[in-house]
């Protein structure tokens, strides 16, 4: 059986139950700050994506994901979540 580990992005986490049949592999976003995990190289892959345009800063208020290019913006409209 072939090992499909030739991504050329890093696989975060790779986790292998043993003695059961599944075997679960885990691809982690490794940008700082962020902690999305996947079980699908395509779903990371397009998560990706949103780091690589000029907003770095997402909300991470689950439904939102407004992104800002700035922490200071990021910060000023978590504050918007709290009213
Ligand atoms: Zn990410
Ligand atoms: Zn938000």
């Amino acid at each position: 059986m072939p090992r499909e580990n030739n991504f050329s992005l890093t696989i975060g986490e790779t986790s292998i139950k043993s003695g059961a049949t599944t075997v679960q592999t885990t691809f982690k976003c490794n940008e700082i700050g962020c902690s999305k995990k996947y079980n699908c190289y395509a779903k990371l892959k397009s998560h990706k994506v949103t780091h690589t345009n000029d907003k770095p800063f997402t909300c991470n208020v689950p439904g939102c994901n407004k992104r800002f290019k700035r922490s200071g913006e990021l910060i000023k409209h978590q504050l918007d979540h709290l009213n």
